[in-house]
């Protein structure tokens, strides 16, 4: 297993590039955006590991971190995107056809797709339509009808012995939190225990347990050996697959399905779902209507997101702070996509911008003393307290304070109550950054298990978990989810887990500056006097323990499944930002091929 943890953790994902196709020629929006960035490196939002910070005051020859750091221009490379989105108009999405005319086409369509659900006459047909629905991240229309599917497919005897067709339900009903048994696949062994020969020429079957194993919990060793059996196969047959499996098994041996980011697969599965011998053309045309109506409301959310931005960022003299609001939004965004959760995600993209001025300002900016009195004044939470602080301090805190006011308009009476989880799990974050800050001013090297406990609250994941929930509907943010997220246990440990070892990852893979803190991997080598391959080593496999535990939470949390789904959902944004080890975020030009994909170029019908 050890090489398969150490794969996966450092996989690719393949990032569109901006070659426009068939011309060769390197596409751009705008002269501004390009920029060469090689000074500076900026990890994700969550945390500036010190070695990236710009300010960092090795690298400005300055002896000791207690300095006063003096206002400054901010050393982060500017914005990929500047006003573009501001200013962006959006024309009609397909030249000859309106918006209204795709909207009540689309209808039609959903009307004939829910249909289907009737006309399936065995359970494997309604798998495979499921799955077909997911793939092109249309299922989101028909929940219920997926959900009642599924139930009853997990109470339905399934005798198959099609590998595609076992490891395909395991994996469906997994998904949604189901439980079924690894032994499904004991079918496929032999009396040793072995997978039978028979198997291995089987590509798609062979896909699908690769892709189901990786729904894998603790203890489950045997899922583990199906990925290395799977895994070995699929590589010596890669070069002889036809299209358009080939390129579904090179995407899924660089990262598998579970760890993809469901839009990024949906729009490569949208231009190869009608090589699919039994493709069904309705399906298809509501997936591309369906991706292009979203993406004209991303559009909107982008604009008012990018205004509202621009008035916090350049008023309130914060230029030290990274400016990535589109960036945030394409975070928020991996959470969820959906029509309905419009307002979560623009409250959870606005807690990513907040996480970035925090961090910022602790990191960059303040000194050790302006860090204890901003850590007050968060902890008293009242606009008193603002004495307590120095001028940017002020002005930062009010409108801090402001934006929680603006959170709780815009929920209704009921739901007002929330913003109370994400002020508290605001003020755990601040009192961790200012941990993190005593330490690296007092050059205090921390036990690894400390340093773990620390950071990945610094990671900002926990204090996102909560807020992903703030602006989600009462059927998915009740008290006892935002209570369950406030705990950071399971999904949201392996979610902050996950941010904070694969930054961490990227960030020892940079080499760190003198009066750096430690990250995880430099207190692992310290304490345990072992070498950097096997910090690493351990490093990978605790990401590894992180996923396995989000696969876990999904079955054990049944009735809080929906806020499980959605940490799962925004911790797959993690092998974007950080696969290969290299951090996508820093380099945020490494993510305008993403953002271009997925918000501005329609799928044309
Ligand atoms: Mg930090």
């Amino acid at each position: 297993m050890a090489n398969v943890t150490w794969n996966v953790a450092r996989c690719h994902v393949p990032h569109p590039g901006n070659i426009v196709p068939g011309t060769g020629r390197q596409e751009h929006f705008h002269p501004r955006f390009i920029k060469t960035f090689s000074k500076y490196r900026t990890p994700f939002p969550f945390h500036i590991s010190r070695s990236n910070r710009p300010g960092n005051l090795a690298s400005m020859g300055m002896a000791s971190c207690n300095a006063n750091v003096p206002e400054r221009p901010s050393d982060f490379h500017r914005t990929v995107w500047g006003d573009f989105f501001i200013n962006y108009s959006s024309e009609p999405l397909q030249a000859w056809k309106s918006e209204e005319w795709m909207t009540e086409r689309a209808n039609q369509l959903k009307e004939k797709i829910s249909g289907l659900f009737e006309a399936c006459t065995t359970p494997v047909e309604q798998l495979k339509l499921v799955d077909t629905l997911q793939h092109l991240s249309i299922d989101h229309h028909f929940n219920k009808q997926i959900l009642t599917v599924l139930s009853s497919i997990q109470d339905t005897e399934f005798n198959s012995t099609c590998l595609h067709e076992v490891a395909l339900r395991f994996r469906l009903l997994r998904q949604q939190g189901f439980r079924v048994s690894l032994d499904e696949f004991n079918r496929f062994k032999d009396e040793n225990g072995n997978f039978n020969v028979h198997i291995t020429n089987d590509a798609r079957g062979l896909l699908s347990l690769y892709n189901a194993a990786y729904l894998f919990t603790h203890g489950e060793a045997d899922l583990e050996e199906a990925i290395l059996f799977a895994r070995q196969h699929l590589e010596s047959m890669r070069n002889n697959l036809e299209y358009p499996l080939a390129q579904q098994v090179n995407r899924a041996l660089h990262l598998p399905l579970s760890r993809t980011l469901r839009r990024i697969e949906a729009l490569h599965y949208i231009s190869e779902y009608k090589a699919e011998p039994t493709h069904n053309s309705s399906i298809l045309e509501f997936a591309k209507l369906d991706f292009d109506l979203l993406q004209r409301l991303h559009l909107k959310e982008l604009k008012a997101l990018s205004r509202w931005w621009k008035d916090l960022y350049s008023e309130e003299g914060l230029a030290y702070s990274r400016d990535r609001v589109v960036e945030c939004y394409l975070w928020s965004y991996t959470a969820y996509y959906e029509k309905e959760y419009s307002r979560a995600r623009m409250i959870l993209a606005k807690i990513i911008a907040i996480i970035i001025l925090t961090d910022d300002t602790y990191d960059v900016r303040a000194t050790l003393e302006e860090c204890r009195k901003f850590n007050e004044a968060i902890q008293r939470w009242e606009e008193s307290a603002i004495t307590l602080l120095p001028d940017y301090l002020k002005k930062l805190y009010l409108k801090l304070m402001n934006i929680f006011k603006e959170f709780e308009d815009e929920l209704k009476p009921n739901e007002k109550y929330r913003v109370a989880f994400i002020r508290k799990a605001f003020q755990v974050l601040s009192s961790n950054y200012l941990q993190e800050a005593e330490w690296c001013h007092g050059g205090y090297k921390p036990r690894f298990k400390d340093q773990v406990k620390v950071s990945t609250v610094c990671s900002g994941a926990p204090f996102a978990a909560v807020g992903l929930l703030v602006g989600m509907g009462d059927d998915v943010a009740t008290k006892e989810a935002l209570e369950w997220a406030t705990s950071c246990t399971d999904a949201v440990k392996a979610f902050a887990d996950v941010t904070r070892f694969m930054n961490d990852l990227c960030s020892f893979k940079r080499g760190k500056n003198k009066n750096d803190v430690d990250s995880s991997v430099e207190c692992y080598i310290s304490e345990h006097g072992v070498t950097a391959d096997v910090a690493c080593a351990k490093i990978d496999s605790l990401v590894e323990d992180a996923w396995k535990t989000a696969n876990r939470a999904r079955i054990e949390h049944n009735e809080l499944l929906p806020a499980v789904q959605r940490v799962v959902n925004i911790t797959t944004s993690m092998p974007l930002m950080y696969g290969n080890n290299k951090d996508a975020f820093t380099f945020s030009d490494g993510l305008k091929g993403v953002i271009k994909r997925l918000f501005l170029e329609p799928v044309l019908l």
